[in-house]
């Protein structure tokens, strides 16, 4: 569904989402719209550099936490895109408190779940209307507007064998079916709605331990995103193509 004209980002202040500004720059037709959304502007100090490279970013305060944020940015959006609505939404941002069941606290589910799910749920929520703009141009074999959910193969039950980040694991498995729901919801509608799996990746998350670096990772995403059809997309995908077991 490769370049999109406009594309929207949450959690961009470091780590994958940063990369994805960075990568986007670089697709041979670099997006009109780059929406660059992170919950502290000021202190994403990185992001800003980047900024400064290129006009089509827009750096925007949206914690996906926070309706009000999610609704003030849409309307930024929607005053940027026009009629031609928005074609990309990657819904990144996310926590890992990698806790067990030893120490899993009600609290630390709720607030997992708030950030890993309702977040993804409620910022679709928010920009359908503008996806579904852009998806008006188009027909369902050849969507131009699309939901990427970054999942984990850490929410995939098949290929679960220890009980290491519960609540971790039980937000991202949430997650997949919420990708299920939205795609059977929009699939006629001309919006692709997929989920990747990054790779475990050298990023604060992922840690240094991690084999694969963030360069790696997001280039795979974004060519992931790129063959993205409506046969696969709704399909746990790692960052190299391979679809994994739910
Ligand atoms: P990082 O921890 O490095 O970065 C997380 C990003 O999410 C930060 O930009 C952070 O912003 C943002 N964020 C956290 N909470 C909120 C919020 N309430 N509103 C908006 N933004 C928020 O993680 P990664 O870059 O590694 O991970 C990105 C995605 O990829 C996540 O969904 C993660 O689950 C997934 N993933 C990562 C893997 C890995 O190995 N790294 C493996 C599998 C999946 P701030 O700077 O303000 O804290």
């Amino acid at each position: 569904m490769l370049p999109p004209r406009s594309v929207l980002i949450t959690g961009a202040s470091r780590g994958l989402g940063l990369e994805f500004v960075k990568q986007f720059l670089q697709v041979p037709t670099p997006p009109e719209f780059l929406f660059a959304t992170c919950r502290n502007p000021d202190n994403a100090k990185e992001l800003q550099e980047v900024a400064k490279s290129s006009s089509s970013i827009t750096i925007m305060k949206l914690d996906v936490s926070e309706m009000n944020t999610i609704e003030e940015a849409k309307k930024l959006v929607e005053s940027k895109v026009g009629a031609g609505g928005l074609n990309l939404l990657i819904n990144n941002a996310g926590i890992n408190k990698k806790v067990t069941l030893e120490t899993v606290t009600p609290d630390m589910m709720l607030d997992t779940f708030n950030i890993n799910v309702n977040g993804p749920l409620f910022t679709t929520k928010a920009f359908l209307p503008l996806l579904l703009q852009a998806a008006r141009s188009s027909t369902p074999s050849n969507p131009s507007s699309a939901i990427v959910n970054m999942s984990s193969i850490m929410s995939s039950i098949a290929r679960t064998v220890t009980s290491d980040a519960v609540e971790y694991r039980v937000s991202k498995s949430a997650l997949n079916m919420l990708t299920k729901i939205l795609h059977n919801e929009l699939k006629d509608k001309g919006i692709h709605v997929g989920c990747l799996h990054p790779g475990w990746v050298q990023t604060d998350m992922g840690t240094a331990k991690a084999p694969v670096t963030v360069s790696q990772s997001v280039c795979g995403c974004i060519q992931v995103m790129s063959n993205m059809n409506a046969e696969n997309a709704c399909v746990l995908t790692d960052y190299t193509g391979n679809p994994l077991p739910w």
